[in-house]
């Protein structure tokens, strides 16, 4: 299965899980994250050494049945592990805490919000500011991100962060969370990922049948805070009465006065089912966007990876690695490690040859700009590239235009606001150019070729 697939089975089974198990059995489920769905085996992976006890010995079979529902396949088998990993930074992550805490109840509070977060945030506790490296492309957010940290409810309210997949919004956004246990231990901060959210409405809905005083218990669990951070807002999708909900947690938070932080991969207008109510909402604040990070910045992330680890490196290993992973930092890091688990392995010192024997990069010599790929689509297509940029018309041009775009967007993962500025129009006029190319690059012949020659000359094939 691919991710996304592997992530809504996941979602499906874990609605099916809350369903078939007592409400005691719950706080166990959500910290689950799936590892992996291999010949009817579901693994599962937990920080919580007791909720994986608990889960094994009690609820082995209810799972195993839910699954069963969800797969439709007889054999499936449940296998949950620990990570001990999570689990030793939680821990240390909370020494830190009591030590610098004095106050009982404060402390309670705020170890609470500490597990809390760590169990419904993917196990991560190394989301902080100080893990964050500050370059062109994300300074400002940084900044917005550290202000709302260190003033909360103050002069951004909502922040919303938006930008491409793996370029740091949920380590930006767990990062004020971060600040706030740890600086501000009187407020109470609720980490939610837009998914757990409606799907924790819609179970509540479901078991209450909307009975009112049922679902206001609920919603003291989304309203009764002073931050709350709400992941990836894309993934709301049309759930209609979901949204109507998340539109009261909002109304009711931001009249009492309290921080609202939202993150999303585009901008409120570009996400087709949210209501025009909650968009309003969203835009009434601070909005401001990732970009991908320039080469600097992507070297200066990896190299402080290798020094926080104390490996040693060839710095060329790391330019190298830098530069061919420009658009997600997942991927840049993801590149890394594995060069990295390479060099272990093999007992080998982290070099540029190893580098580029394990990642095999096709190394372009100039890095690929807008304008670069517009220059090679204008001559493709024998068209002037101040016309594409331009406002001519002809179908000739329009078609270079729309092949130009529609290629930035997938080499460079700029933002549509981005390419918009540099093609001198609308950023809804990329999106539309953008979806166009995508419905017939498989089906129309002439833009297959196109996009096949113009890769092969920017030399991406
Ligand atoms: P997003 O939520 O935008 O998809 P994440 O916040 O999950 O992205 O970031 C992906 C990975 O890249 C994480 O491991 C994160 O720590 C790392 N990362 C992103 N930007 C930076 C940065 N500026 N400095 C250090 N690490 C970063
Ligand atoms: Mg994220």
């Amino acid at each position: 299965m691919e991710n996304i697939e592997l992530k809504r089975f996941w979602e499906q089974v874990k609605e099916e899980l809350l369903g078939a198990l007592p409400e005691n059995a719950h706080p166990w489920i959500y910290p689950l994250e799936i590892s992996g769905y291999d010949k009817g085996v579901l693994t599962l992976v937990t920080g919580q050494m007791m909720g994986r006890d608990i889960l094994r010995r009690n609820y082995y079979d209810l799972m195993r049945e839910a699954l069963k529902r969800v797969s439709g396949d007889e054999n499936s088998r449940v296998v949950i592990i620990y990570d001990e990993n999570a689990a030793k930074t939680l821990k240390k992550e909370s020494e830190k805490l009591t030590k610098k805490i004095n106050d009982k109840s404060l402390k309670e509070q705020a170890l609470e919000n500490l597990s809390n977060m760590q169990s419904a945030a993917n196990l991560n506790l190394k989301y902080k500011f100080e893990n964050f490296v500050v370059g062109e492309s994300n300074k400002f957010a940084y900044s917005a991100a550290l202000a709302v940290a260190k003033n909360p409810a103050g002069k951004y309210n909502p922040l919303f962060i938006y930008g491409n997949s793996g370029l740091g919004k949920t380590h930006l956004m767990q990062a004020i969370g971060h600040y706030i246990i740890f600086n501000n231990p009187k407020l109470k901060v609720k980490y939610t990922k837009t998914e757990d959210y409606v799907n924790d409405y819609i179970s509540n809905s479901r078991k209450t049948n909307n009975n009112i005083e049922n679902m206001s218990k609920f919603n003291r669990k989304y309203t009764n805070i002073d931050v709350i951070l709400i992941d990836d807002i894309q993934f709301i999708e049309s759930k209609i009465k979901s949204m109507e909900n998340l539109q009261y947690t909002f109304d009711s938070l931001y009249n009492k006065g309290k921080q609202i932080v939202i993150t999303s991969d585009r901008v409120p207008k570009e996400i087709p089912t949210l209501t025009a109510a909650l968009c309003s909402r969203f835009e009434m604040g601070l909005m401001i966007e990732l970009t991908p990070p320039d080469i600097e910045t992507r070297f200066e992330i990896i190299k402080k990876i290798a020094d926080d680890n104390d490996l040693q490196y060839e710095e060329e290993a790391l330019m190298y690695i830098a530069r061919n992973f420009s658009n997600n930092v997942r991927e840049l890091e993801g590149a890394f490690t594995k060069v990295c688990a390479y060099a272990e392995i093999t007992e080998q010192p982290l070099t540029l040859k190893l580098a580029s024997e394990v990642l095999k990069c096709k190394e372009s010599d100039t890095e690929i700009t807008f304008d670069r790929i517009a220059g090679v689509t204008a001559k493709y297509f024998d068209v002037d590239i101040n016309d594409i940029k331009g406002s001519a018309r002809g179908q000739k041009v329009s078609f270079a235009r729309h092949v130009a775009i529609y290629l930035s967007r997938e080499i460079t993962n700029q933002s549509f606001v981005n390419i918009a500025e540099y093609f001198n129009k609308k950023h809804t006029t990329m999106m539309f150019a953008h979806e166009k190319i995508k419905k017939e690059k498989d089906t129309n012949k002439e833009v297959t070729e196109a996009l096949r020659e113009i890769r092969q000359a920017l030399k991406l094939l």
